[in-house]
């Protein structure tokens, strides 16, 4: 039997963060003296104000201040270091500009903000440089002399190293998702990077967190950075319904029917562990009716993107991931993220999050917690309610699985019948559920799925 508890979660959203000094007079782009056609091509992407981050970094960064900003994605960040990075651009006929980031999807989304931002009528050669993408195509676009390239640390490295890629009047870089780029082992690649830059330069950093490795790499790379942050990094959106369910392992497959069953509207991202396992579970649901597909580290760039396109057109409504793949996408339609599997890093939940209720969009997130992901949870929970007590930990990890269970465990068969996570915990950061609203229920919102008539067959076996 699986037992439900629902949150919601009484963060700010990133529209309700306020900047407190530069904020008061600014309600439109207007106000940054933007060159013309950039004012233009950001009315006609609908970005009429500017989110906290952007009043915050956009006057710095036109200032030509270093900036050491922490910001999820969603928060409008990529806006916020690319205007001051276009104005420069477009500013003077010299000079370039390069954006590293973690992950192919990143770069290809942050290229195709910059891009939007320069306007379809733009003379500004941009390339985009990462793994997985045809070299000569890249090596025919390098030869344009492009001035703003964005990619990621490898292939970059890939191309300085061949000397293809000239960095020596590149005075303005950006390192978005420093954190991530640590931790994805990047550090050397993009120490290397840097000596290939003028040491005259602007050096915009955004990382989720500063711990204080990203702290000492600030201290090398930039000068004297103005220290911007959007609210608590470690919030995730007021708009964003939780769902804790307490499952056992083996009944977690069976729990997802019923999910799926009672979320009829949206798309949906759901993270697994391991790349296999996305595998598998992304076969199952197709089996079953499902249209799913898969989203990891194993598939060429060109299915990666195919994936990611399809998913975007709502070709398929289920996309079965692993953290590192959908780290930053950004699908408006993502209603529902179900972690089947919790991260193996506490930082990842609020990314995963943070994959739905985009811009202030509703979104609703599922975790299904067996009685082996206790720990985990319990790690989650204190990253984003530091000084809460601690949810209880369920007793009943089986012997055989008790690998990575609980000290002092009980075991029960392999029965679950711990306490219910979060009850008693006199957290006050979580709210009861909306009075009336059925478990998993969401307001229905417009989207062109058709209402799901259920899977073929339910088995309770795991995934
Ligand atoms: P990001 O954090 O850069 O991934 O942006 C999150 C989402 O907010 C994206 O869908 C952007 O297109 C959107 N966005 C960013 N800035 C604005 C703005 N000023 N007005 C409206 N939408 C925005």
């Amino acid at each position: 039997m699986a037992r439900y508890q629902r949150y919601y979660h009484v963060g700010k959203s990133p529209q309700e963060h306020r900047c407190k000094n530069k904020e008061k007079k600014m309600t439109s782009f207007d106000q940054f003296n933007l060159p013309p056609a950039l004012n233009a091509n950001l009315l006609a992407m609908g970005y009429t104000t500017p989110t906290p981050i952007q009043k915050q970094a956009i006057p710095l960064g036109l200032s030509g201040s270093d900036i050491l900003g922490s910001a999820q994605t969603g928060t409008g960040k990529t806006a916020a270091f690319s205007i001051p990075m276009i104005t420069r651009i477009m500013s003077s006929p010299r000079g370039s500009a390069l954006v590293l980031t973690p992950t192919r999807e990143l770069a290809t989304q942050v290229m195709a903000v910059v891009n939007q931002l320069l306007g379809k009528r733009s003379f500004i050669p941009t390339v985009l440089l990462i793994g997985g993408d045809s070299m000569s195509k890249q090596i025919a676009q390098l030869r344009m002399r492009p001035r703003i390239i964005v990619g990621t640390p490898g292939r970059i490295n890939d191309h300085l190293e061949r000397g293809n890629l000239i960095l020596h009047d590149t005075s303005f870089l950006v390192l978005d998702e420093t954190d991530r780029m640590l931790d994805m082992g990047f550090g050397i690649q993009i120490d290397k990077i840097i000596k290939f830059l003028p040491k005259e330069r602007q050096t915009l950093m955004f990382s989720a967190t500063i711990p204080p490795e990203i702290a000492k790499m600030s201290a090398k790379y930039l000068k004297s950075p103005e220290r911007i942050a959007v609210g608590s990094t470690t919030e995730v959106k007021t708009s964003i319904q939780i769902d804790v369910i307490q499952v056992s392992e083996a009944g977690k497959y069976e729990e997802l029917m019923t999910q799926l069953q009672k979320r009829e509207n949206g798309s949906i991202i759901m993270f697994v562990k391991t790349k296999r396992g996305a595998d598998r579970m992304s076969e199952r649901l197709n089996k079953q009716g499902f249209k799913a597909d898969t989203l990891h580290g194993d598939l060429h760039q060109r299915k990666r993107e195919k994936v990611i396109q399809a998913f975007r057109d709502m070709k398929f409504r289920i996309l079965v991931a692993t953290d590192i793949a959908a780290r930053g996408l950004d699908i408006s339609h993502i209603e529902h993220v179900i972690n089947y599997d919790l991260p193996q890093v506490p930082e990842d939940y609020i990314h995963r999050l943070g994959r739905t209720g985009r811009n202030g969009a509703e979104g609703a997130a599922v975790n299904l917690i067996s009685p082996e992901d206790g720990l985990k949870w319990r790690d989650i929970h204190k990253l984003i309610y530091p000084g809460q007590p601690a949810p209880a930990i369920p007793h009943g990890a089986s012997p055989q699985r008790g690998g990575g269970g609980y000290k002092g465990s009980k075991p029960n068969g392999g029965g679950y019948k711990g306490k219910s996570f979060g009850k008693g915990d006199g957290s006050s950061n979580f709210k009861p559920a909306r009075e009336g609203a059925a478990p998993g229920g969401k307001p229905a919102g417009r989207n062109r799925f058709k209402r799901f008539s259920g899977p073929k067959k339910a088995t309770s076996q795991a995934a």
